[in-house]
């Protein structure tokens, strides 16, 4: 159960060029995992590359339980780096991959056996030693590495997209695996990825990142619930965002005036704002309800238990999802939808910066 923490930390690749990862600060609580999320490019996989000890920060500090280990090499760190391709030795059986680490700790044979063994009922593959991984399916791999990377019992395991190449039903699996294999070793785990579920799924803490820099660190329901900027709103699944202007707890949008809950509710001071919503929130509108807009169905798409809708109101484009037993609008039609001010978010028109 390791603690990490990183101070200002910088990664250039070239010197002229933008900072790959620009003055992070980041906090991994011991026995937790956290989620590094974000768009291509925005420096996850070099901050993990940071932590495990494969690239050096030109500026900042990394901390692991007080100790500073940013002069470490990696081999001395004891974290260990899952990436996205498995890269399992081909020419070697399972049992041999998973026993590689203690091996070249010269652990004794019989030790090995037993503790490959128990990594591999700890991923759910008892009895696989013998396999070649050229016999296991892309998830029976992906297994493989990551009781390749426990064996050691590391104090810290680094996964860098270890979900991306599985399917859907796949993925799933691996995401309660993995949940359950950090529960029973308690090993502290940080996870990259770009997709915003998995990071809600899997982590205790996200991290969010855009052009290497910290934009949001907040709890997954936090994140959810409250997106720091419209970027990270869009970022988090957020469909309707409009430039607004707040006046006390009124809001002007293109599509007419909006009531908002209680004036303190909410971060955005008077003025310029940006106003946000999530498809799901708007709902038909009922007699009693206020903020209340006549809509134009523009299209509709079925997907399954629920039907996303795209609506103008006065011109702007709106999306919205019903319950597919509930209605079924057709383009054309106008109908009177809802936006509960409870669901109302307004955020700030520039990004706030973390550091
Ligand atoms: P992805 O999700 O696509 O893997 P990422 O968020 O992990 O992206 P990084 O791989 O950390 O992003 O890259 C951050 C930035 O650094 C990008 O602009 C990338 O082009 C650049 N970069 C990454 N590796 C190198 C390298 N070896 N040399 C030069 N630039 C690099």
């Amino acid at each position: 159960m390791t603690t990490v923490s990183l101070q200002n930390v910088t990664k250039y690749y070239t010197p002229n060029a933008p900072a790959a990862v620009h003055s992070l600060n980041l906090e991994l609580a011991p026995g937790s995992i956290l989620a590094l999320l974000g768009p291509s490019g925005c420096g996850k996989t070099t901050t993990l590359k940071l932590i495990a000890g494969l690239l050096q920060p030109e500026e900042g500090r990394i901390w692991f339980d007080g100790q500073d280990v940013t002069g470490l090499a990696a081999e001395q760190r004891n974290a260990v780096m899952v990436f996205q391709h498995h890269a399992l030795f081909p020419f070697m059986s399972v049992g041999a991959n998973i026993g590689f680490g203690l091996k070249i700790r010269k652990m004794e044979k019989k030790l090995i056996a037993q503790r490959v063994r128990e990594m591999l009922e700890l991923v759910q593959l008892p009895g696989m030693q013998n396999r070649m991984p050229a016999e296991l399916s892309g998830g029976q791999q992906q297994r493989v590495a990551l009781a390749r990377a426990l064996v050691t019992r590391p104090r810290l395991l680094l996964l860098d997209e270890p979900l991306a190449n599985l399917d859907a039903h796949l993925r799933d699996e691996m995401r309660g695996l993995i949940l359950d294999i950090q529960k029973k070793t308690a090993v502290s785990t940080i996870i990259v990825t770009h997709d915003q579920e998995e990071a809600m799924m899997l982590a205790d803490r996200v991290a969010l990142m855009f052009n290497g820099r910290l934009v949001q660190y907040d709890d997954p329901e936090t994140m959810f619930r409250k997106p720091v900027s419209a970027q990270a709103a869009r970022f988090l699944g957020v469909k309707n965002i409009f430039p607004a202007v707040r006046d006390k707890n009124q809001v002007a949008t293109a599509f007419g005036q909006l009531q908002l809950d209680a004036e303190d509710a909410y971060t955005v001071v008077d003025g310029p704002c940006m106003l946000a919503f999530r498809s799901e929130h708007i709902r038909i509108a009922g007699v009693h309800d206020v903020n209340i807009f006549s809509a134009l169905i523009k299209s509709r798409t079925y997907l399954g238990l629920r039907v996303s809708y795209l609506a103008l109101l006065d011109g702007t484009e709106v999306q919205f999802l019903c319950e597919a037993q509930e209605v079924k609008f057709s383009a054309g039609e106008i109908v009177s939808l809802c936006l509960p001010f409870e669901h109302i978010t307004l955020l700030p028109l520039q990004d706030p910066q973390l550091h």
